[in-house]
C-alpha cells in the first residue's frame, strides 16, 4: 500500500470570489514540467463541491456514512478501504464488457484530448477524457494485468494511494458525463461510462458530493429532488394554473395521483419548482388543456430527473422504481415525460431493464392523433416533444406566432437527450411551427457534437462556480456568437438543468440573452379555444410585438 495525503498547502482559495469573465478567458494551455503522474491535484475552491452528509448516506443505505471535509487530511477512510475498491473494481470488470474494453482498447491517440468542455475552460491537462479515463485506467494496470503488475509506470500503471483517490474524486467530479468525447473516439471510448463506474466506486466508500445526494435522498424519502411535501407541490401547480387563467382567462384544474388516468406524466421537480422551468410547465398545462387529455400528475412519482444516476446504478434504479410503480399503481397505459436531459436519457434506456418490463402498459398511442408511437414499445414511455412534434404534423394546434415575434431565439442541445439519443429534429421542427426568428449557434457546437452546460451530472452547485462558468463557456461561446451576429436574445433548451444553469451562465458570458423551454415557446403561440385576448406572454409580460389592431388575432 502506498501512504498518501493531501497537505493543507495544496488546498489553494484562489477561487473564493469568481473572477471576472475577463480574467477566466485567459485559458493557460501550457503543459506542467512535470509528467501527468507526477503532477499533483491542487484542490481549489471553485472548482469542487462540498462532500456527502452522513444523513443522506444514511438514508439511501449506502454504504459508509460520516461527515467529513473536503479541506480535511483525513476523509475518515475505512481502515479496508483500499479492498473495497479493488473488490468493487473487479465486479464491474466481470459485470460490464464495455469497461474492459474502456481499459484496454485506448491507444492514446489524442483525439479525444481538447473535445472536453472542462478541458477547453480550463486548460488542466487532466481535464482531458484521456487523461480523465487514465486516472482509473492507471490503476487498472497496476492490479489487474501482467505488463503492469512487472513493469509499473513504465506501462502507465500506478498504485492505488490515498492521493490516487482523492485525485479521482477531484476529476471524476469534474465530468459531466456528456459523451462529446467519445464522439471523436476512433474506438468508440464513452469516458462518461467510465466517470460513471469510477463514481460507484468512490460511492462504495462515502465519497460522494453534497449537491447529488442530498437530492438521492430527498427523491427516494419524499418523491422529488427538492423535498418538496406532496400539497407543496400540488400548490405550485395550481399557483402557476392561477397565472394561466389571468393570462388567458381559461381555468385549468389537473389532476393529482388520478386512478383510472389514461396517461401519467412525469417531469423534473425544476419544472414545477423555479423559474424560467415553470414557464415551462405552463406550457405542458395549458397544451394538456387545450387537447383535453386524460392525465395525472403524481405527488408519489414526483420527480423525473434522477440523480441516483450521478451516484451508482443501484441508486437511479431505486429511483426509477417509483415511476412504474406508480403508473401501475394508478393503472395508467402509458407514460409521457417532460422536457427534461437525463430523465429521457434514464427512461428511455435503462428504465425497461432496471425496471421492467412494464407489461401492465401499452405502446403509447396519441389520443389526439392516433399515432402509435413504435420507439416505445419496451419502455412505454413518450417523450413530450415527439407528443407535440405528431401534434403539429397532424395539424391539431394552432398558432399566432407574431406573440414570440420579440424573441430572437437560438436552440441548444441537451447533451443525454441529442448525442444520448439522437433526438435532435423533433425539437427544431416544434420551434420553426412557434417562432419566426431562429438561428442555429455553429454547426461544431450543435447536434450530435452540442456543448455541455457545464453543470450536468450533479454539479450545479454553488460552491463550485468557477468550475460551472469554466465548463459552461465552450456553449456560452456559442450563444455570444449569435447574440452579437443575429441579435439573439433568447436560448431555448430541452433539459432542466440546462434551464436552471443557463441564467447564470448566460449572464456570465453572454448578458442579455434569456432562457426558455420549447413548451413555453409553444404555449406562447398557441391558440387556446375560448382564451381571452392575449396581451400578455406566459411571463406575465406585455407583448411588445402586437400592434393594437393586431392583439387577439388569430394568425396560424
Ligand atoms: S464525458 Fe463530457 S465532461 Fe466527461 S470527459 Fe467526456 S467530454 Fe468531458
Ligand atoms: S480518442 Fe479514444 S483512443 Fe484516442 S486517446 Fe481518446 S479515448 Fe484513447
Amino acid at each position: 500500500m502506498i501512504p498518501s495525503r493531501l497537505p493543507q498547502e495544496r488546498i489553494k482559495t484562489v477561487a473564493d470570489n469568481l473572477p471576472k469573465p475577463e480574467e477566466l478567458s485567459q485559458i493557460d494551455l501550457s503543459m506542467p514540467d512535470t509528467g501527468w503522474m507526477d503532477t499533483p491535484a491542487i484542490f481549489r475552491k471553485g472548482i469542487y463541491c462540498h462532500a456527502a452528509r452522513a444523513r443522506d448516506i444514511e438514508a439511501l443505505g449506502m454504504p459508509n456514512p460520516r461527515d467529513w471535509r473536503v479541506e480535511d487530511d483525513d476523509w475518515k477512510l475505512p481502515h479496508n478501504w483500499q479492498d473495497v475498491i479493488m473488490d468493487g473494481l473487479r465486479e464491474r470488470l466481470e459485470k460490464f464488457r464495455s469497461l474492459r474494453i474502456f481499459m484496454d482498447t485506448c491507444v492514446r491517440c489524442g483525439a479525444c484530448a481538447d473535445k472536453c468542455h472542462f478541458f477547453i475552460g480550463s486548460g488542466d491537462p487532466k481535464n482531458m477524457p484521456v487523461l480523465r479515463a487514465e486516472l482509473l485506467r492507471s490503476v487498472y494496470r497496476h492490479n489487474f494485468t501482467r505488463a503492469g503488475k512487472i513493469m509499473g509506470k513504465m506501462v502507465g500503471a500506478r498504485g492505488l494511494s490515498e492521493t490516487v483517490l482523492k485525485e479521482w474524486w477531484y476529476y471524476f467530479f469534474q465530468c459531466t458525463e456528456c459523451r462529446r468525447c467519445s464522439l471523436f473516439c476512433p474506438y468508440g471510448i464513452d469516458t462518461a461510462e467510465i466517470t460513471i463506474i469510477a463514481r460507484e466506486l468512490l460511492n462504495l466508500l462515502g465519497l460522494n458530493i453534497d449537491w447529488i445526494s442530498s437530492p438521492v435522498a430527498k427523491c427516494h424519502h419524499v418523491g422529488n429532488h427538492i423535498g418538496m411535501e406532496p400539497q407543496a407541490m400540488k400548490e405550485s401547480i395550481d399557483f402557476l394554473c392561477n397565472d394561466i387563467e389571468e393570462i388567458t382567462g381559461i381555468e385549468i384544474k389537473p389532476s393529482f395521483n388520478r386512478k383510472g388516468a389514461e396517461i401519467l406524466f412525469v417531469t423534473s421537480s425544476g419544472d414545477y419548482y423555479s423559474e424560467p422551468g415553470i414557464f415551462t410547465c405552463m406550457g405542458y398545462l395549458m397544451l394538456f388543456h387545450q387537447l383535453g387529455l386524460d392525465y395525472t400528475w403524481s405527488t408519489y412519482a414526483a420527480e423525473g430527473g434522477n440523480f441516483g444516476y450521478f451516484t451508482s446504478h443501484e441508486a437511479a434504479k431505486l429511483l426509477n422504481a417509483k415511476i412504474y410503480a406508480e403508473a401501475k399503481r394508478l393503472g395508467v397505459k402509458y407514460i409521457l415525460g417532460g422536457e427534461c436531459g437525463h430523465m429521457w436519457r434514464v427512461l428511455n434506456q435503462y428504465m425497461d431493464t432496471m425496471n421492467g418490463p412494464p407489461d401492465f402498459l401499452e405502446t403509447p398511442v396519441s389520443p389526439v392523433t392516433g399515432t402509435r408511437f413504435e420507439n416505445a414499445t419496451s419502455t412505454k414511455a413518450v417523450h413530450i416533444c415527439e407528443f407535440t412534434a405528431d401534434l403539429i404534423k397532424k395539424t391539431k394546434l394552432k398558432f399566432d406566432t407574431k406573440r414570440n415575434d420579440h424573441i430572437k431565439l437560438t436552440y441548444h442541445d441537451s447533451c443525454n437527450v441529442a448525442r444520448g439519443m439522437g433526438m435532435l429534429e423533433e425539437p427544431r421542427y416544434i420551434i420553426k411551427k412557434v417562432c419566426n426568428n431562429f438561428y442555429e449557434m455553429p454547426e461544431e457546437t450543435i447536434r450530435e457534437r452540442t456543448f455541455c452546460c457545464g453543470s450536468g451530472a450533479g454539479l450545479h452547485a454553488g460552491e463550485d462556480m468557477e468550475l460551472r462558468m469554466r465548463g459552461g463557456f465552450a456553449r456560452a461561446n456559442a450563444v455570444r456568437h449569435v447574440r452579437d451576429k443575429h441579435g439573439v436574445n433568447m436560448l431555448a433548451c430541452i433539459c432542466a438543468i440546462d434551464r436552471a444553469a443557463f441564467p447564470t451562465l448566460m449572464e456570465y458570458w453572454a448578458p442579455e440573452v434569456g432562457v426558455t423551454g420549447i413548451h413555453e415557446l409553444l404555449a406562447n403561440a398557441m391558440i387556446m379555444d375560448g382564451q381571452k385576448e392575449r396581451t400578455q406572454d406566459i411571463r406575465g409580460e406585455d407583448l411588445p410585438n402586437l400592434e393594437p389592431e393586431d392583439k387577439g388575432a388569430n394568425n396560424v
